[in-house]
This record gives structure tokens, C-alpha cells and sequence, in this order.
């Protein structure tokens, strides 16, 4: 899989990228020695800023256009031929991009909403930030979203 960093302007499209599992660091205000680093260790550079092609000798960079989220996705997975929707969907932390653990159900009881506890048989928690993931109405819809932007 692919490995990303994201610049400011692109927060949303980082989310997305993280939903399939792709490993995206996202930098909010990143200086231009941060954002070599992450070049350096193999990350494709996500910019919606054009100057950003004088970057390109230094590692690889794709210029994001689209001003909708949704389009930005559906642009890089077609124009990285990214091959998503085989791909580990939901395996990493949403915020932080850390990959999750599979959790048992007892260890999350007293961090998630009864009725969760009681319909859900899976869980996951990131390492990092802690954060508990279940599949469930959320997920569903994500998927459907996903389809529907990336079909054909
Ligand atoms: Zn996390």
C-alpha cells in the first residue's frame, strides 16, 4: 500500500485515504523540512498547492485539484490506481492514522454506549490515542459513500 503525507488544505481527503486503510500522515502546518522528511521516507507528497511541483525532484508529489473531498479521493485512487476496495478497509485510526487492534467485547465495556455493547461483536482500538472502532451504521454508510464515489 501506498504511503502518504497530506498537506494542510487536505484534512478531509487524509480521513478518507485512512478509511482504506492507507497509511496518511497529515500535516496541519508542516515546515518545508517536514514535509522533505516525509518525502525522504517514501511518502507521496497529497498538495492542493501547485508551486508544489518544484518538489518533484525531491520525492513524489500529485497535485490535487478538486476542491471536494470526495473528488479528491476519487482522483487519487484513479490517478495513483490505488487498489482500494480489496484493501485493509477500516483498519486504521481515523484521527491519528495509527493501525487498530482487534479488542475483545469485555475489554470495551465501560467505554462504549450500552446499546453499542449489546449489538456489536467486534472491536478495535487504536494504540495511540486509544480511540474504540466498531463496525455497525457508520461503517455502512462510509462503505456506501465509497462506492459510490469510486464506481466505474
Ligand atoms: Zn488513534
Amino acid at each position: 500500500m501506498q504511503r502518504f503525507v497530506a498537506d494542510r488544505m487536505l484534512g478531509k481527503l487524509a480521513r478518507w485515504l485512512r478509511v482504506l486503510g492507507c497509511d496518511v500522515v497529515y500535516l496541519k502546518r508542516a515546515t518545508e523540512e517536514e514535509i522533505l522528511e516525509k518525502l525522504q521516507e517514501g511518502r507521496t507528497l497529497l498538495t492542493r498547492n501547485r508551486r508544489a511541483r518544484s518538489w518533484l525532484g525531491k520525492g513524489k508529489v500529485f497535485i490535487v485539484r478538486d476542491n471536494d473531498p470526495r473528488m479528491q479521493l476519487r482522483d487519487v485512487v484513479k490517478g495513483l490506481r490505488l487498489p482500494v476496495l480489496d484493501g485493509p478497509i477500516f483498519s486504521r485510526c481515523l484521527s491519528c492514522n495509527h493501525p487498530l487492534d482487534e479488542v475483545r467485547r469485555d475489554e470495551v465495556r465501560e467505554e462504549v454506549p450500552e446499546y453499542i455493547y449489546q449489538t456489536q461483536e467486534e472491536f478495535h482500538r487504536c494504540s495511540d490515542c486509544g480511540k474504540v472502532y466498531w463496525p455497525g451504521s457508520h461503517a455502512k454508510s462510509m462503505r456506501q459513500q465509497l462506492r459510490e464515489i469510486l464506481k466505474d
